[in-house]
């Protein structure tokens, strides 16, 4: 299947390609990632969260895609009256903000927007979709709206708590996109991110990859998909049985007791 701007986020090409958001759901919860897949199950989530950080990026794409994205959403984004709803607001303080700075305009601006990648990983294909690239320089951008940039997440291998980029699994994503962008231009580049915050005012900030930590955990990342991919396209195309990971939201949602668990030993997090 030839992927295009139109069908990149069909859910038909997930079965053709992998990304980095289906891998992730995958190692997150297996029953979940396929259930959703394959259109069983709806997440509730609120989206709330995805659309900012959607129409944040719509912006910085050119303003062609920020009035189609909020013609295609102003039901969620506007209250009755015609108001923009605060999370939006909050939006668009997250949009002056990286407006304003110096270096993200020099770095994000001149780069090449939304450009979509692929290639082979393992043996298996996968699609990336760049937020601003720039071949000529050899590095590309992600933009990444977040509650807080120094907040930490409880790692449970790591026992301790991480920053949100590795939390969010962008290591992985980085490592993706570096690998695809080299197969598809022939040009090795190097990843930046440019985290802005939710809070008032915004806080905001640029993150490069290259130091030893930085490097290691890029190779991790990719080791994981090693390991784990082929078990994934064996799940997807129903030659392997999921495993419920018993505490996300999909499986609270279709949960039956099958045993007892002693008391003293519920797991925490
Ligand atoms: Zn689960």
């Amino acid at each position: 299947m030839e992927l295009t701007a139109e069908n990149y986020y069909d859910n038909a090409t997930s079965f053709d390609y992998m990304s980095t958001s289906l891998y992730k759901d995958f190692r997150k919860c297996e029953a979940f990632a396929l259930a959703k897949l394959n259109g069983e199950y709806m997440p509730v989530m609120d989206p709330t969260a995805l659309l900012v950080g959607n129409y944040v990026h719509s912006y910085f794409e050119s303003e062609a895609s920020h009035s189609a994205f909020i013609e295609k959403n102003k039901d969620a984004m506007m209250t009755k009256s015609g108001a923009l709803r605060a999370p939006y607001k909050v939006g668009d303080n997250m949009i002056k903000c990286l407006e304003a700075d110096r270096v993200f305009n020099n770095l994000y601006s001149v780069g090449e927007k939304e450009v979509i990648v692929t290639g082979d990983i393992f043996g298996h294909q996968w699609k990336g979709k760049i937020d601003s690239l720039n071949l000529d320089k050899q590095y590309f951008c992600d933009i990444k709206t977040t509650a807080d940039i120094h907040k930490g997440f409880w790692d449970k291998d790591e026992r301790r708590k991480v920053p949100f980029i590795k939390a969010y699994g962008y290591y992985l994503q980085m490592a993706v996109y570096t690998e695809l962008i080299k197969q598809t231009f022939g040009v090795e580049c190097q990843p930046f991110i440019f985290a802005v915050s939710k809070q008032t005012p915004c806080d905001h900030d640029a993150f490069s990859f290259n130091s030893e930590q930085d490097q290691e955990y890029l190779k991790e990342a990719l080791e994981d998909v090693k390991e784990h991919q082929d078990h994934i396209a064996d799940l997807i195309a129903g030659r392997a049985e999921p495993e419920r990971c018993g505490h996300c939201e999909y499986c609270r949602a279709t949960k039956q007791i099958t045993a007892f668990t002693s008391a003293a030993d519920i797991e925490v997090e």
